[in-house]
């Protein structure tokens, strides 16, 4: 249930909401709106609840939440958060660019895409230390020392570094390092694994199962909302089906319909979405076209040398054209939308 405090309600009223919420034995989260203040009631819900929340001083409306996802719904927080980190800002009107390579694999490799990639406009440096691989025999990334190498970079470019966890003993380790904690697309619904990061309390970018709904999305970004953690963006990096044209099938209608259901930011990515470099530029300026509030995409110093993903990732020059691409894109939309709404 949502209860709607009036616009002019006081702070002791809003505390007051608070505690009779958790009398009821249900989770109480403030979510301060431009107009008014909500509180979400999550848990289970009985009959005398909603009399007994409509009561309290200060209250305007209480109204169940009707999606399966609470913290996560546009009904709970109608206007769309964002996620700031360092340089990177994403949501609200902001559009964040996150490049690197698929796996750290030394320091000059990593320092030098870092330097393109800021040179360019990114403000994110992606890179994975803890290699989720289909094989045991593939390069499994390196671990502690690549997220040194990571941090490394970080300190000399201020990027915000966007880095893989795999598993829930991993979590301190990875936030020692990390900016953003990355849950890849195999681990979205590692239920525990959300948890800690959650718990962590650092902004976290969940990549959609391959083979996941998107109730089941919103559901896992819940998970980590319900730890009280709002700092999640939801990351579409396309989905498994019956065509072989491409690596997965990217599904860009989702920008629009998770922006229907969910406040949270949404981020493309076109390299683990098509699968071959020749479509990421195309993809990443029709997810700007689209809406997405981000892009992550794979950059790397000589694409046919990379340890992973090569075939996929862009070089230094193709990502510094295809930022230009999409920056004149996400800037065209803008005037015609301001011209619109002035
Ligand atoms: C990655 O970002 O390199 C990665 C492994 O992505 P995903 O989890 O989407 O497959
Ligand atoms: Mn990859």
């Amino acid at each position: 249930m949502i209860v709607v405090m009036e616009p002019k309600a006081t702070d002791e009223q809003i505390q007051a909401t608070v505690k009779r919420v958790e009398e009821l034995g249900l989770k109480a989260n403030v979510i301060v709106g431009a107009e008014r203040t909500v509180v979400a009631a999550i848990g289970e819900k009985r009959e005398h609840f909603k009399e007994s929340l409509e009561s309290g001083e200060g209250v305007s409306a209480v109204v169940p939440i009707a999606a399966p996802y609470k913290m996560a719904s546009r009904e709970v927080r109608p206007e769309p958060s964002h996620v700031k980190v360092r340089d990177f800002v994403a949501g609200a009107g902001s559009v964040g660019f996150v490049a690197g390579p698929c796996s750290v694999e030394n320091e000059e490799q990593i320092l030098s895409t870092a330097r393109a990639v800021k040179a360019a406009g990114a403000t994110g440096l992606r890179g994975g230390a803890f290699k989720p691989r289909t094989s045991p025999y593939s390069f499994q990334g390196l671990k502690e020392d690549g997220l040194k190498m990571l941090a490394a970079a970080r300190d000399e470019t201020n990027l915000a570094v966007f880095t893989e966890v795999m598993s829930t003993e991993d979590v301190e380790l990875v936030a020692k390092y990390a900016d953003v904690l990355q849950i890849g697309a195999r681990n979205m619904q590692n239920y525990r694994l959300l948890e800690a990061v959650g718990a962590s309390g650092k902004p976290v970018l969940l990549k959609r199962g391959a083979s996941s709904t998107m109730d089941e999305f919103l559901l896992a970004a819940e998970y980590i909302l319900n730890e009280g953690n709002d700092q999640v963006m939801l990351c579409e990096r396309g989905i498994r089906t019956f065509e072989g044209h491409t690596r997965f099938t990217l599904p860009l209608a989702s920008v629009t319909y998770l922006h229907r259901k969910t406040h949270l930011p949404v981020i493309i990515d076109p390299s683990h979405g098509t699968g071959h470099t020749y479509m990421v530029p195309d993809m990443a300026v029709a997810a700007c076209a689209a809406g997405a509030d981000g892009i992550i995409v794979e950059v790397h110093p000589d694409p046919s040398k990379a340890m992973s993903d090569g075939y996929q990732s862009m070089t230094f020059d193709g990502f510094a054209s295809t930022m230009k691409r999409c920056n004149a894109v996400i800037d065209a939309l803008r005037a015609v939308d301001q011209e619109a709404t002035s």
